[in-house]
């Protein structure tokens, strides 16, 4: 029986391999020529099927590639977090705020050349589990910790909250209006849910 997939969709399929049910993520390429699979640095397993292919094609590629995989996977699941944040106190927070500060608006400054969105006030707070958030009103919040991140999950921090500014919501049109500047965010967003 074949099975139907919407173009261009991601969506989570479970497979076989030897004797483990593995949970990986379908990805539909129109640019993609060939099959490929990638093992993520936090050992999630995804597989491109391009345009037109089977994906019984597909899963028999990947059942081939088993052992490769599971020692992959394993691997990755074994290594430490790319990186580790310092705890913060709020000594920590008082020093770097400002430095938080001048970050966050460069970046913004930087991507909103492109968006040309109206923020307000830009806030930089001490939090636990955000990175930042973004106000109806249109202010814009920053956890000070983002002085310890490397530029690329920044760069991801600062355009999803802009992007807030003209969708509130996590939708299509938002995630459509991130990849323009930032093309491979589902992969950072991954990464970022790591640390
Ligand atoms: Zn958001």
């Amino acid at each position: 029986m074949q099975r139907e997939i919407k173009l261009k969709n991601v969506s989570p399929r479970l497979i076989r391999l030897g004797r483990k049910i593995i949970e990986y993520e379908l990805r539909q390429s129109r640019r993609a020529r060939c099959l490929r699979i990638t093992i993520h640095p936090g050992g999630e397993l995804s597989a491109t099927l391009p345009q037109g292919m089977n994906i019984n094609k597909l899963e028999n590629f990947i059942q081939q590639k088993t052992d490769w995989i599971l020692r992959k996977i394993n691997l990755a699941k074994k290594r430490k977090p790319i990186m580790l944040l310092p705890k913060s106190s709020r000594r920590e927070y008082l020093e770097k705020k400002e430095e938080a500060r001048k970050l966050a608006e460069t970046k913004l400054k930087e991507f909103n050349e492109f968006y040309n969105l109206d923020y307000r006030r830009i806030s930089i707070r001490n939090q636990k589990t955000r990175w930042g958030s973004c106000s109806r009103k249109g202010n814009l919040n920053f956890n000070y910790r983002i002085v310890h991140l490397p530029e690329k999950y920044l760069d991801y921090i600062v355009v999803h909250e802009l992007c807030h500014l003209q969708e509130l919501n996590h939708a299509k049109n938002f995630w459509i209006l991130v990849a323009q500047t930032i093309p491979d965010y589902k992969e950072i967003r991954k990464e970022i849910r790591n640390l």
